[in-house]
């Protein structure tokens, strides 16, 4: 495809195949699916199902890795040339995507302990933090670090240390920087060891966040950023800075979860869980296709912040990972189809030139103000010390405000060390002052103490902060040899040359096809017939092919659309549920109050109530608290207040207890043969008063109105209850009732 604009390039995507793992081999003698011409950046898949006569899917890329593959090979091929474009002050960034267990995170990040086996991000690292010790001294670099996470449409700080319990970061859009996570940690690195360590903690809050790692990283985009700041002198002298952010993305799996039997709350869950991944899908296809006008961007946490990187200002790389394991055929396939279609994505990059938000250029700032303070004390004691004594400071009186930043640096020593020898003198001299008073000489001490903490402080701040600033070529001591330098350089070079041999190859083989008819010429018929023969059938079977190509389209569009539609009738079911609650339980007044407060939020995708109180007059309508309500949830009467501090009338605890009793009693059929209860005492009283007796039996077959009152009594002030229970057992025995009898029932509606 030919670029529209000049500084256009398209997506570089690579496709990388792992090699079949112990159960898969095991599992069958069919062995792999996949095939790739290295030379040609052409992987041939073929159909396990179909018969051998069927033509095989190929597909073309910007290089193709195969099961022998290294880790190296990728990153000096198709990674390196991004890093160093990030070095340059352009964006960049490298996703990985495909099914799950095919090899995203042995490529983002591969095993860290193996130099052979180190993956994507680990090689970056290395990368920058080498360039930046061997490039030239008048270049200073800041490296940031961030680390995100998105799961079910959440972004989640990993650097943040309390990231599980704090609630989802949101977006902001920059017309300037794009879209941005405001808030997002980010930590500023001196070495590889420290944005090691940073890695190393995000991937540690992601582990510990999960119940299950494996499902969850499945779930779950990563996204480390690295941001590289470098400023240098530009032709006009003044200091140029130049900003490239880095985004390393590690993809959910791209397979597709099954949502068999799911209905409402888990429905929902189900589509935000790879809501971000179709989103991206939609993005990708609307771009390559280049005639929709609308790119859906909005539509994911995902999209929004890849926004740059498809479409936009950065350079970017796909890593698309395949299995060859045939019973991964349609997964493949999509893969393949959906990083095909990526290669089509047209970005204009652009490197980032003196941004307003550089960081760099507030440390810069803000160490040349503390420089200048530093100055401005050594000049003023300098003054001050002339003054008193007109001793000579040597090497002071001829130093000049310098603005060379080594300079300073040794001054700031060197003015240290003087300060320090002035303040001993100048305390010896006090301490020794017998004239002074000994409250005088105390108060001087203390001054002096004072300025030199102070003096001591802002120096550790000024080098705090210059600390922070890489200076190229000196603060990182750069381990390798002159040899291995070279080694590296020639590899690189080799890196080129294949890569640029690939594109050639490609080129011809485009060409091969289009422009063979016009050398032939034709010596015979025969001839003639043969060549046209040869070509009929070349051109058939590419008719085959692209037959199948649109074959196997529809069906997976309609398949799709099945899946849709049956979404749409799940949700349509689950909206009538919504609506026939609200028709019949919710007031039409009370439904039209809350429909009046809802506004939608598309920046969130959200409806959100508008406040009951508008905000600027939440102060005015306010009524003030009742004094009555202090330490109360809400206003209290005095005679309920009293009534809580008196607790329940004791009269009609007894009665409670009474009620509970038989109440809550199962009916008994026979009473008589159970002496230890307190039975036999009412045995009488049951005989003389039969209708009693049917009483017993109703209350305790619906025990509602006594059961409610006693048991409001029981709960809520379970120890004034106990107390109550003695005045109860005093006044049945008052009453010659059997005191047994009520203390067990009392102690037993206590429990
Ligand atoms: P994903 O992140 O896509 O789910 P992983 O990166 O976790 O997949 O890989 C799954 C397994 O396959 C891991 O055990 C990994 O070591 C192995 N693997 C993946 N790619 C390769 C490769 N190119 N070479 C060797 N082993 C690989
Ligand atoms: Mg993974």
């Amino acid at each position: 495809i030919m670029s529209k604009n000049k500084s256009s390039e398209s997506v570089k995507v690579v496709v990388r195949c792992r090699p079949l793992n112990r159960k898969e081999e095991s599992s069958g003698p069919v062995g792999g699916i996949v095939q790739m011409d290295l030379r040609l950046g052409q992987v041939i898949l073929r159909n396990p199902r179909a018969s051998p006569s069927e033509p095989q899917k190929t597909f073309t890329f910007d290089a193709v890795y195969d099961a022998n593959s290294k880790q190296r090979d990728l990153y000096d091929e198709s990674v390196r040339p991004l890093i160093d474009s990030v070095l340059a002050g352009f964006n960049g960034t490298i996703f990985a995507y495909g099914q799950t267990g095919t090899g995203k995170t042995y490529t983002m990040q591969g095993a860290w302990l193996d130099p052979e086996k180190r993956g994507v991000i680990p090689n970056a690292f290395d990368h920058i933090f080498t360039h930046i010790s061997r490039s030239q001294s008048d270049k200073q670099y800041l490296v940031r670090a961030s680390y995100l996470e998105i799961y079910r449409e959440e972004i989640r700080d990993l650097l943040d240390p309390n990231h599980s319990t704090a609630k989802g970061l949101d977006l902001r859009e920059n017309p300037e920087t794009g879209v941005y996570v405001p808030d997002l940690t980010s930590c500023v690195c001196k070495s590889i060891k420290e944005i090691e360590e940073v890695m190393n903690v995000g991937n540690q809050a992601r582990a510990v966040g999960a119940t299950d790692m494996n499902e969850h990283s499945s779930r779950s985009h990563a996204l480390f950023l690295i941001t590289v700041e470098c400023s240098q002198p530009g032709p006009d002298g003044r200091k140029h800075i130049r900003v490239g952010r880095l985004n390393l993305v590690d993809l959910a799996g791209s397979e597709r979860q099954a949502k068999t039997g799911v209905h409402g709350e888990r429905l929902k869950e189900a589509a935000k869980i790879n809501l971000s991944l179709s989103a991206l899908g939609n993005v990708i296809s609307a771009l390559a296709d280049g005639r929709s006008g609308h790119v859906p961007y909005r539509d994911s946490k995902l999209t929004r912040l890849l926004q740059d990187s498809l479409g936009g200002n950065a350079k970017t790389v796909m890593v698309a990972t395949l299995g060859p394991a045939p019973a991964h055929y349609d997964e493949t396939l999509t893969t393949l189809r959906y990083a095909n279609r990526a290669k089509n994505i047209q970005n204009q990059p652009k490197v980032n030139e003196d941004p307003k938000d550089a960081l760099l250029r507030e440390f810069q700032k803000e160490i040349a103000r503390l420089k200048a303070q530093l100055n401005h004390r050594r000049w003023r004691s300098k003054q001050k010390k002339e003054q008193v004594d007109g001793e000579d400071w040597g090497r002071d009186s001829d130093e000049e405000m310098e603005d060379e930043e080594e300079v300073v640096e040794t001054e700031t020593e060197e003015y240290l060390k003087l300060e320090e020898q002035r303040l001993e003198r100048e305390e010896e001299a006090i301490t020794e002052d017998q004239f002074l008073l000994a409250e005088e000489k105390q108060k001087l001490l203390g001054d002096l103490r004072k300025e030199q903490e102070a003096a001591e402080q802002l120096t550790a701040k000024y080098k705090a902060m210059e600390s922070k600033l890489l200076v190229g070529g000196k603060n990182i001591i750069d381990h390798t040899n002159e040899q291995q330098k070279m080694l590296e350089v020639k590899r690189q070079e080799i890196a080129e040359q294949t890569r640029k041999e690939r594109e050639i190859q490609q080129q011809m083989l485009v060409q091969d096809e289009e422009t063979l008819e016009l050398r032939e010429t034709f010596t015979s018929l025969q001839q003639e017939v043969e060549a046209k023969t040869k070509k009929l059938k070349k051109l058939y079977s590419k008719l085959q092919c692209i037959k199948a190509e649109i074959k196997d389209m529809n069906d997976e569009h309609v398949g799709s659309r099945q899946e849709l539609e049956q979404t749409q009738n799940e949700l349509t079911r689950e909206l009538k549920f919504k609506y026939l609650i609200i028709e019949n339980f919710i007031p039409p007044e009370e439904k039209n109050k809350i429909m009046n407060r809802l506004t939608f939020d598309p920046e969130e995708d959200q409806w959100n109530f508008q406040p009951l109180v508008p905000a600027q007059s939440k102060f005015s309508q306010m009524k003030k608290r009742p004094a009555s309500a202090v330490g109360y949830k809400r206003p209290i009467s005095q005679f309920a207040r009293v009534a809580i501090a008196m607790g329940a009338h004791s009269r009609y605890r007894a009665e409670n207890i009474m009620f509970l009793e038989l109440d809550m009693c199962p009916p008994n059929p026979s009473p008589l043969d159970c002496s230890v209860e307190a039975d036999p005492n009412q045995t009488p009283s049951l005989e003389n008063s039969p209708t009693r007796n049917r009483d017993i039996h109703k209350s305790s077959s619906c025990p509602p109105r006594g059961d409610r009152t006693s048991f409001r009594s029981v709960s809520i002030l379970p120890r004034v209850c106990r107390t109550g229970f003695t005045s109860v057992e005093l006044r049945l025995h008052e009453r010659g009732e059997d005191l047994l009898g009520a203390k067990r029932r009392g102690f037993r509606s206590a429990d």
